[in-house]
């Protein structure tokens, strides 16, 4: 049954076509309500309560036969439960311990293994550690929102007679997908009645009951959806069974588990609706969506809107309008046209970067965008990322368009011999790179096609790595730090399958643990987890999780050790006590006997080197089976392998910027603004002072607009505050025969209406220091003297 979760997991991922921005309005509800039921309803309903209750009922006599041998149960803080298996369930724990822990409840997990969630009210089968998870536990919310797309299946069946496809839980809620009868589409009309039918059904207390079914009577229990039947068929092997679950009279192909009843779900709304595509493939039917969200009580949901409305005015593709900052083409879906005052952040941010670069021994290097696709297959891309590229034909060649720029590095660290001397070697790259997201998926600059990242590989020694990670976590500090931005982090160590030698695992964990314990220590609010075995195979990573000011997590930062492309691209450098011997070839070096056989021996032996392009004839040999571009060596003796850490602060800049948008809600920071100053005449009178105030501020390379229309003062300051200029420099007669300009600053509203006036030259100094120091502050602060 994995399997079927897995491909409804990634139906639930693009497919989607542009969401109908249908607002729900009382006007709209009260509409075209009609009969809020199917009266008679439709009969499938019956045939298939008819059939589980039959199964049902055998199921029930046949685990009354099991043995109820005595078990025992361990609870999270040690103490242990005693119960009968077959007998005991989760839910009698709970209740044991306090009505109010089983009240909030919402699901049990076996072993502490996130794969072996059990519903409460099913009996335990054998001794076990118990963890009882709520709402606030993440699995707990996925199973609690899980059962709400359960519940609002039924009332979609009882209102539409529709067929029902898939019910997942998603980030923030869940959706469930269906194909109403004569293709008929869903319209916000129907999100009142469905609520309505909601409420019925919670006020019902439905239990989530559970039945294992074999295939043939799953294809009979769904044989009038024509969907379900597709899923039964194409996922779940011949002779198996699997699980159905009923609620009411829902009755759905699902793994589970879920709440123990429909009474759990409190509050729930449906938040939009929009058509998608059968497992999200444009050939496939066209389908309807609706998304809903629910909690446990109804506080938390008004919490939620409030919260909704909050990101709404801060959703970056608001600002990007209101701000023009960019803007998106259908001739280019995913690829943002970035507007010049979209730009002068962009160039911002990159400023900084590259000035950290500088500072901290980071090389800038260009690759192209283009690689023959026999690159991909030799840094193994390929195989796991196909569908995410473009890929194109030339000259009878297949090309891929760049996702990443690891290759392109690889490809340059061995561009010639190495020498441990040259270590670190830190390669920075804002190259454009490009995945193929599905277009369902895209939206604003978060998910694209096109993107740039500041991007970095670093080639270390082994014994390097602890000082690399610390300088990256420093990094990070001053990065996020000046940006009031707040992260979490993460270690993944070791998983189950890994490559390489253990002592080298071994070895750069301790590193990265220590880097880590150094930076929690020293930077207040820092604190890390363990990821125990989530690592990739290739090495371990820290994961960082950026907090913006709604605390919501992104993911921008990585830094990711890999052991696999020094090996893939044969990548060496000489040590300090090796002799390099150029003239040895792959085939004759003999290997230390004293190691074991390299990882790499194997693969390095099935390839034949080819001579040369002309001889191998690289047009025109079968497509698929390309030859290498390199041909993997053994180490040259004196010589090791680098270790190649992945890197990124911001991650992709497009993402970044737009986190940054809502972070600051358009009130961007002086230094990354794209209007600083905008100067206003009092009159027309004093226009000539207001430019050449501007011209000044321009040659000092400050982003400067001079409000020349005939509108009153009062809305020309008003207007300036709205366009978010940092700072109004209001200029009149005193200001003009002084030399001077009156500020008012954006970020202080006790400021504001106040006069400060300011000698040119001296705010001309201050703006400059402002900008270098990258500050947050008012360097204007109003004097009480100066005003007298
Ligand atoms: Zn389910
Ligand atoms: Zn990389």
């Amino acid at each position: 049954m994995e399997k079927v979760t897995e491909a409804l997991k990634k139906a639930t991922v693009g497919g989607e076509k542009k969401a109908k921005k249908d607002k729900k309005t009382p006007d709209a509800a009260a509409a075209n309500v009609g009969p809020l039921e199917l009266e008679p309803p439709p009969s499938f309903l019956q045939d298939r309560i008819d059939l589980f209750d039959r199964l049902f009922k055998e199921q029930q006599a046949e685990l009354a036969t099991k043995p109820h041998d005595d078990i025992l149960i361990t609870m999270p803080d040690g103490t242990i439960k005693p119960g009968k298996a077959y007998e005991t369930t989760p839910a009698d724990i709970a209740k044991g311990i306090s009505n109010s822990l089983y009240k909030r409840t919402v699901v049990a997990r076996i072993d502490g293994d996130r794969e072996q969630l059990w519903d409460i009210e099913r009996p335990l089968e054998r001794s076990c550690k118990l963890e009882l998870l709520d709402f606030n536990d993440d699995q707990g919310k996925f199973v609690f929102w899980h059962s709400s797309a359960h519940i609002l299946g039924e009332a979609c069946e009882r209102r539409f007679g529709c067929s029902l496809c898939i019910g997942p839980p998603v980030d923030n809620g869940f959706y469930y997908e269906m194909a109403l009868p004569d293709g008929a589409a869903v319209q916000a009309s129907d999100w009142a009645p469905l609520e309505n039918i909601v409420g019925k059904i919670v006020k019902e207390r439905q239990p989530f009951q559970r039945l294992e079914i074999s295939k043939e009577d799953l294809l009979k229990m769904f044989s009038y959806n024509p969907y379900k039947q597709h899923i039964i068929k194409d996922k779940i092997v011949d002779g198996t069974r699997t699980t159905v679950y009923r609620n009411g009279p829902l009755i759905d192909l699902c793994r589970g588990p879920h709440v123990p009843d429909t009474s759990r779900i409190e509050a729930f709304a449906i938040m939009k609706n929009s058509s998608s595509y059968f497992l999200g493939d444009a050939n496939n039917d066209s389908l309807q969506r609706i998304y809903g969200v629910s909690f446990p009580d109804k506080k938390q949901m008004a919490a939620h809107k409030k919260f909704l409305e909050e990101a709404a005015k801060r959703d970056h593709r608001l600002i990007g309008k209101q701000q023009e900052l960019f803007f998106f083409e259908e001739c280019s879906p995913g690829s943002a046209m970035w507007l010049p005052h979209g730009m002068r952040i962009h160039n911002a941010l990159m400023g900084y970067i590259r000035e950290q670069y500088w500072q901290r021994g980071y090389d800038e290097v260009m690759t192209p965008n283009m690689f023959n696709v026999s690159l991909w297959e030799q840094s193994g891309h390929l195989a796991h990322y196909k569908d995410d590229m473009f890929i194109l034909d030339v000259d009878k060649e297949q090309f891929g368009l760049k996702p990443m720029n690891c290759p392109a590095h690889a490809m340059m660290f061995r561009h010639r011999e190495r020498s441990h001397k040259e270590l670190p070697l830190r390669l920075a790259d804002f190259g454009v790179l490009h995945r193929n997201e599905a277009s369902g998926a895209l939206s604003g600059l978060t998910r694209v096609r096109r993107f740039q990242q500041d991007d970095a590989h670093i080639f270390c020694r082994e014994d390097q790595i602890g000082t690399e990670v610390a300088d990256l976590f420093d990094f990070m500090r001053s990065f996020y730090g000046l940006l009031g931005l707040t992260f979490k982090l993460k270690l993944s160590t070791r998983p189950e399958k890994y490559m390489g030698e253990i002592e080298t695992w071994n070895q750069a964990e301790a590193r990265l643990k220590e880097a880590l314990d150094d930076f929690a220590t020293s930077t207040a609010g820092v604190s890390w987890e363990l990821n125990a075995g989530d690592g990739a195979f290739y090495g371990p990573k820290v994961d960082i999780a950026v907090l913006d000011c709604l605390q919501r997590p992104w993911q921008c930062a990585t830094i990711q050790l890999d052991f696999q492309q020094p090996i893939n691209f044969s990548l060496e450098y000489q040590t300090a006590e090796g002799v390099r011997q150029d003239q040895i070839k792959p085939d004759s070096s003999k290997p230390d006997p004293s190691k074991p056989a390299p990882a790499w021996k194997a693969d390095s032996q099935k390839v034949d080197a080819p001579k040369n392009e002309e001889e191998t004839g690289a047009g025109d040999h079968e497509k698929g089976k390309k030859k290498p571009l390199l041909v993997k060596k053994p180490l040259s003796p004196g010589c090791a392998r680098p270790v190649m850490i992945h890197r990124a602060m911001a991650g992709s800049i497009e993402r970044f910027t737009a986190i940054l948008c809502e972070h600051f809600a358009g009130k961007w920071p002086f230094w990354l603004s794209p209007r600083q100053v905008i100067v206003i005449p009092v009159g027309m009178g004093f226009l000539d002072y207001a430019k050449e105030v501007a011209l000044l501020l321009k040659k000092e390379h400050f982003h400067v607009d001079v409000d020349s229309t005939g509108n009153t003062l009062q809305k020309k300051i008003r207007n300036g505050q709205l366009a978010q200029y940092n700072f109004c420099f209001v200029v009149g007669d005193d200001e003009m025969k002084n030399r001077k300009v009156n500020i008012r600053y954006r970020d202080d509203t006790s400021t504001q209406a106040r006069d400060v006036p300011v000698p040119l030259d001296e705010a001309v100094e201050k703006l400059r220091k402002l900008n270098a120091e990258r500050g947050m502050y008012n360097p204007f602060p109003p004097v009480k003297e100066e005003k007298a």
